[in-house]
């Protein structure tokens, strides 16, 4: 990865290692060189930290990222909670908004032309989408709804070939919250449509199975 938008990823604001990162970022990787022509799309944007793994290796290969937020934070992210970051709050309305710090994150790496943000609810935007994706990556509302939604709406956007990653997949409960694993990647290999291919940190890269002709 070019190591100026590594240790720009690596400082900016979100909550992705950088081993977990540089995963991501191989796995976009293969995601564009197996099914080229396709975007790469990322539920949960936050602050664009994940975003630019995925930019970075979007345009090393031509493709491009759409990533969806409404930008007002998860659960875990409101006041009183674990993941809360009071200057992320817009001070006239009193709740979280992310997307300046994200417009900040994408002009600073360079990404503009590459990464497409799209502002909505997550299930509102998968309402309307209709373009297979080369890689999903779900880091969006950790709760045990948000979770199998996304699962929902979002798996079945992963072309043949493609890759499915998903965020905070932690298998024992002592680690951390339970939804991305349950409600997401054991479903995804249950269905018997995606092998795993991948694991680092709580970050897992599923592949979907290419149906025989
Ligand atoms: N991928 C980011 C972190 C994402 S945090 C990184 O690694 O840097 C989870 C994000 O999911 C939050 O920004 C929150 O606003 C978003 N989110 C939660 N529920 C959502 C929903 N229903 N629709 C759209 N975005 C949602
Ligand atoms: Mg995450």
């Amino acid at each position: 990865m070019d190591p100026e938008l590594r240790t720009l990823a690596e400082n900016a604001r979100g909550f992705m290692p950088s081993d977990e990162g540089q995963a991501l970022y191989r796995a976009a990787l293969a995601a564009a060189d197996a099914v080229p022509g396709l975007p790469l799309v990322e539920i949960g944007t936050y602050c664009g930290k994940s975003t630019v793994y995925l930019g970075a290796a979007a345009r090393s290969r031509g493709a491009t990222v759409v990533t969806i937020d409404h930008h007002r934070g998860s659960e875990e992210n409101q006041a009183g909670w674990e993941h809360h970051e009071p200057d992320l709050v817009d001070p006239e309305l009193d709740v979280m908004d992310t997307l300046p710090t994200f417009r900040r994150t994408m002009f600073r790496a360079g990404l503009e032309g590459v990464v497409t943000a799209v502002v909505g609810d997550s299930p509102t935007v998968a309402q309307w989408w209709s373009t297979p994706a080369a890689l999903v990556f779900i880091d969006g509302g950790h709760g045990e709804e948000p979770a199998a939604t996304d699962y929902r709406c979002w798996s079945p956007v992963v072309a043949p070939g493609g890759l499915l990653a998903i965020h905070d997949v932690f298998p024992d409960p002592a680690e951390g919250g339970r939804p991305p694993f349950e409600q997401i990647y054991v479903p995804a290999l249950e269905s018997g449509e995606f092998t795993e291919v991948d694991s680092v940190g709580s970050l897992r890269v599923l592949r979907r199975v290419v149906p025989e002709t």
